[in-house]
């Protein structure tokens, strides 16, 4: 486990005099990105390498010569790293989320796209991409953003996108981690492979009466229905999580996007509510800023035109 005033900084006092120049976070991404010395990529040999200019490291036996941003999100970045750091720390500091244009501000940049890039390349950082599934008793369900809000299912949704949204339940009841992922429709053929992505095998998964869930028992999977028309409860009571999550969704992508959003741009927003709502009980935003830099430097490196959709 990562400690407060070691590992990261406990304030934003300790964060100025840790990153106050650009050689200081790079040997910050060194620590966290090879925490037990470095690692030629090439030969794999563990070994203090020799060190060039501009942060050039040379591996003391093949002579392979790599960066410690080498194949991550700060790959070629003309951003400094100080830049970086304070982007993060805005971003894991703000309860409700973030949008570029108060990244902007904060940082003085000049231009919105460079706020925009920079928050994107972030929102993909925030998934880690072997994370485990979720298991125990899992809610799953769907709803819909954007548009017009309709509980009437299997009509035809126009201009609105569908999430398909699956929340742990503890033994007591409380909220675990969720996961979310923009489905295009409400089909068997989009909702099975969301379960079997984000739940273990041998989870017990309530849905309401939807048929596309009926055949998730074949997937290995306890299945426990809830009829709506049938339940005396409404559904904040019978699916108290998923209720919760799409209502929470709902306001912040209002409240911090305005509620608008491309469709393209929708599984980044979600990745991070995501991580937001699966840290909620971190209270140390230190350690946020610590687990977003360690996820961005295993994380391959995205050139703007693939966050904007290969455009
Ligand atoms: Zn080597």
């Amino acid at each position: 486990m990562p400690e407060p005033g070691k590992d990261y900084p406990r304030n934003w006092n300790e964060f100025m005099d840790w990153f106050s120049e650009e050689e200081k976070c790079y040997e910050y991404l060194e620590k966290i990105r090879w925490k037990n010395g470095f690692i030629c990529p090439s030969c794999l040999i563990q070994k203090e390498p020799y060190r060039s200019t501009r942060g050039r490291l040379i591996c003391r036996s093949c002579l392979h010569q790599t960066t410690v941003t080498a194949g991550t999100i700060f790959h070629k970045t003309r951003t400094p790293l100080r830049t970086w750091f304070s982007a993060i720390w805005y971003v894991t500091n703000q309860k409700q989320g973030t949008n570029a244009l108060g990244l902007q501000r904060v940082l003085g940049f000049k231009s919105y796209q460079t706020a925009w890039a920079m928050l994107h390349k972030l929102r993909r950082a925030m998934i880690r991409p072997n994370r485990e599934r979720l298991k125990g008793i899992v809610e799953v369900d769907e709803f819909y953003l954007g548009g017009r809000e309709s509980n009437v299912r299997g009509r035809l949704v126009e201009k609105k996108s569908i999430v398909a949204v699956a929340v742990e339940l503890n033994k007591t009841g409380a909220f675990g981690r969720v996961r979310l992922r923009q489905v295009w429709d409400v089909t068997a053929e989009s909702l099975i492979p969301f379960v079997c992505d984000v739940i273990e095998p041998g989870s017990t998964v309530k849905t309401d009466g939807w048929p596309s869930y009926n055949t998730i028992e074949k997937y290995g999977y306890e299945h426990e229905m809830i009829i709506m028309s049938t339940s005396e409860d409404p559904a904040h009571v019978s699916m108290p999580g998923v209720h919760r999550v799409a209502s929470l969704v709902k306001r912040w992508i209002l409240g911090t996007h305005h509620g608008s959003f491309g469709s393209q741009q929708l599984d980044y927003y979600l990745d991070e509510f995501t991580f937001r709502f699966n840290r909620r009980k971190s209270r140390s935003r230190g350690l946020l800023f610590y687990r977003l830099i360690d996820q961005a430097i295993s994380h391959s490196p995205e050139p703007y035109s693939s966050l904007i959709g290969g455009l």
